[in-house]
């Protein structure tokens, strides 16, 4: 009898925290390690790599499951989706050839369900709490987020708790609300939801879904690495620039980078990873100018990249770590860079992109600029929402005929 390892769905072995390294089963539902750092999904890399080549891929339906040996979910009966993944990688030529970059990418994001790339981590993340037995989720949001895990928990007949700032994009709530979702808005920041979803995860017997507290979200975000390697035929470009609120993302693709790497599905080069923040709401960078391992509040956040307006994140310490590690740097961009980059791209590309992937473009013009990125180099940015979602970042006035008029001459 043959017994093939290709029949295994996922390789998940175990939970290891990021800071202490103490291991967890990754069998039953887990939120963060003993010292209060975040769990991460550890897999048994080498049976991945004897199961699967990288070539295997391209025959696989286009979405982020087509990665399913790397990811947490054991059955692929457990999957709840939409068909997330596999976003377009684009060329950026007008808008690069401005900005002296000529090899300029966008991993646009804004496709995904939902509109931003929250949907990664919502459809791996409550896929895997479905499958580990939860029946009710809680989460603190910047809006993005909350609506995405609302959307995924409701096809999984999972109940949703969100807190959101009263003045997070107002779709989201909208999002929420048609998911059914049990919805509170806050006069505060994202902290703020955060410490009444904890509250409330302790009285009422919610699962905590919070960002970095329950394992799984960070392997969703981590198949933005995956695909993109892919899509360059597995290989890496020289710098990925990344909108950081809570760093996930990024953490995401640092942690697909090593797996790659440990499998030798990708060469030993790495790309520098950039932790762009809004001048507005920066620690990472204050902390990565300050030599510092992790970062301390920011006092007063506020920007119009709703997204990244996190003035402390959990998982600090393993950005800056991942920026060490890969020779990156954290850059800041205030909120008039932003909506004149989102205004550019536009003009010149047509994209409607997000203010968080539009304070990338201003952040890779600036290390252009200051010579830290070298023209021939190969850059992505990543749009991790669509524009759409943000109508109120756009200033549109048109002049307004009645019936009869004429339209003149431009
Ligand atoms: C949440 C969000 C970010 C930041 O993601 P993190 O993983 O928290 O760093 C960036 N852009 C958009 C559009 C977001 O919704
Ligand atoms: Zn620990």
């Amino acid at each position: 009898m043959e017994i093939t390892n290709k029949l295994i769905y996922s390789y998940l072995d175990h939970l290891e925290c990021g800071r202490c390294q103490r291991e967890y089963d990754a069998g039953v539902p887990q939120g963060l390690c003993e010292c209060g750092a975040p769990l991460l999904a550890r897999y048994d890399l080498a049976r991945v790599a004897a199961a699967v080549a990288p070539a295997d891929f391209r025959d696989r339906p286009a979405s982020l499951w087509r990665y399913h040996e790397l990811l947490p979910v054991s059955k692929e009966e457990s999957v709840v989706t939409f068909g997330e993944g596999m976003t377009p990688l684009l060329p950026m030529t007008e808008v690069g050839r401005q900005m002296g970059l000529p090899r300029l990418l966008m991993k646009d994001e804004g496709l995904l369900p939902t509109g931003s790339f929250k949907a990664r981590g919502a459809a791996v993340g409550v896929s895997r709490a479905r499958e580990l037995g939860v029946r009710r989720i809680a989460m603190p949001t910047n809006g993005n987020a909350g609506a995405a895990w609302a959307v995924y928990a409701a096809r999984a007949g999972i109940e949703a708790l969100i807190a959101m700032p009263t003045d997070a994009p107002a779709i989201t709530r909208a999002e929420c609300a048609i998911s059914g979702a049990r919805l509170y808005l806050v006069d505060g920041l994202i902290n703020d939801a955060g410490a009444m979803i904890a509250e409330a995860v302790r009285a009422q017997g919610y699962f905590d879904s919070s960002t970095l507290k329950e394992p799984y979200r960070l392997e969703g975000k981590k198949t933005m690495g995956l695909e993109l390697f892919e899509q360059l035929g597995w290989r890496v470009p020289d710098v990925i620039l990344y909108p950081t609120g809570g760093g996930v993302g990024l953490i995401g693709i640092h942690k697909a980078l090593q797996e790659c790497r440990e499998m030798g599905w990708i060469g030993e080069k790495m790309p520098r990873l950039v932790s762009v923040q809004a001048s507005g709401c920066a620690p990472i960078v204050r902390a990565w100018q300050n030599g510092d391992e992790v970062s301390q509040a920011w006092a007063e956040a506020t920007t119009v990249a709703f997204g990244i307006n996190v003035p402390k994140a959990l998982g600090d310490f393993m950005i800056l770590s991942a920026l060490r590690a890969t020779q990156g740097c954290a850059v800041a961009v205030d909120d008039e860079e932003i909506l004149r980059a989102q205004a550019r791209v536009g003009r010149l590309e047509g994209a409607f992109i997000c203010p968080e992937g539009a304070a990338c473009f201003a952040a890779a013009e600036r290390l252009r600029q200051q010579g830290w990125i070298d023209e021939g180099e190969e850059v992505v940015v990543l749009n991790t929402g669509a524009g759409v979602k943000y109508p109120e970042t756009v200033v549109v006035s048109v002049p307004t005929l009645s019936r009869g008029d004429t339209i003149p001459m431009p």
